[in-house]
């Protein structure tokens, strides 16, 4: 077993220095969010989905880097972060690794209390499989499904058959795992998101995430093809949960500014979790594990403008992807009146 206990307190105190700094995060905590910084570990480079938004860049970079980890590259990121609160594998297909179910035990042995899992699911639907994870200690398992039935799953994934294995996956899983759902918004899924959202709930989901489409990667390319406008998505959502009430799961919209989601409850938006992966980096022929934050992943690909600074959510908010602006601009994007933070005096 790894050094359980003496784990906990280095990971509160990292937390709480992390969050004193000026925060990302202020101002966008709806109630469920968990600030506690959650540990993705990348897996691999290579899928066996061809998602036709895929955010992935250079996937070619990555196997080279990722892809040739070794079990003890691994092992040793597991047992250097200091939060052992929550550890995600992920990226690129995790179930293409045979190393998963070791890595999985080896996470619980460290003392991980959430062991979780992202994952198009199509390896799941075989039941053997998924045990062998869950004899493991996987206990929390995030699906990708992108439409509510075959034609258009397996249309965005560009892959014959998915969506029948996916959904197979997701039923096999119900009964062991927490199951969440991830569900990558464009324009072909948006208007079809109650089919979806009423497949979700039937298969006994707890939890499903919508996050718009972030156009980098190979989404970036099709931004005009795929990227829907924000407040479309706000008020798509917002009308589609109206309707479906309890037979959808709960469900959070993400990748979407805030000043575009005033239409949902303070439930349904904001920011769900603060991640970090580490990623090794060849520097002067040493090689060396670098983390790597949203900041760090994302800037430069963000813009604010000037009015921006008036708004209740400018501390909080990472700004607008530009490519999201080449394609619809700031309509829609108004800054937020700020509440008034301080004290009403009254006289009679
Ligand atoms: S800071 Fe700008 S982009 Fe961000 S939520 Fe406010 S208006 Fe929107």
């Amino acid at each position: 077993m790894g050094p359980r206990s003496t784990r906990e307190p280095r990971c509160y105190h990292w937390s709480v220095l992390r969050l004193t700094q000026p925060s990302p995060w202020e101002g966008l905590a709806p109630p469920r969010t968990n600030l506690a910084p959650r540990l993705h570990v990348n897996t691999g480079a290579s899928c066996n989905n061809n998602c036709v938004f895929c955010a992935e860049d250079d996937r070619e970079g990555r196997t080279r880097l990722v892809g040739s980890q070794s079990p003890d590259d691994l092992r040793r990121i597991l047992a250097a972060f200091p939060c052992r609160e929550h550890v995600c594998f992920t990226t690129g297909e995790p179930t293409l690794n045979p190393l998963l179910p070791w890595l999985i035990r080896t996470a619980r042995e460290y003392g991980y209390q959430e062991i979780a899992l992202i994952t198009n699911g199509r390896r799941l639907s075989d039941p053997a499989y998924l045990a062998r994870l869950v004899d493991a200690g996987l206990d929390l398992l995030t699906v990708s499904i992108h439409g509510g039935d075959a034609r258009l799953h397996d249309g965005l994934t560009r892959t014959p058959g998915a969506f029948a294995q996916t959904v197979r996956a997701l039923r096999n899983a119900a009964p062991w795992v927490r199951l969440h759902t991830s569900t990558v918004i464009t324009q072909r899924n948006l208007r079809r998101l109650r089919p979806l959202l009423t497949v979700l709930g039937r298969v006994g989901v707890q939890q499903a995430v919508l996050n718009v489409v972030k156009p980098r990667g190979r989404a970036a390319q099709r931004a005009e093809m795929l990227l829907p406008r924000y407040r479309d998505v706000s008020l798509t959502v917002a009308s589609v949960l109206a309707g479906l009430g309890r037979a959808s799961p709960p469900v959070f919209v993400e990748d979407v500014p805030m000043c575009a989601t005033e239409d949902l409850p303070d439930v349904v938006r904001g920011v769900l979790e603060h991640n970090l992966r580490f990623d090794r980096v060849e520097h002067e022929g040493s090689r060396r594990y670098e983390e790597f934050d949203r900041a760090r992943t994302e800037g430069g690909l963000r813009t604010k403008r000037a009015a921006c600074a008036a708004c209740r959510y400018d501390t909080a908010c990472p700004g607008v992807w530009t490519r999201y602006l080449e394609v619809h601009g700031w309509d829609g994007l108004d800054p937020v009146e700020r509440r008034y933070a301080g004290t009403v005096e009254t006289s009679f």
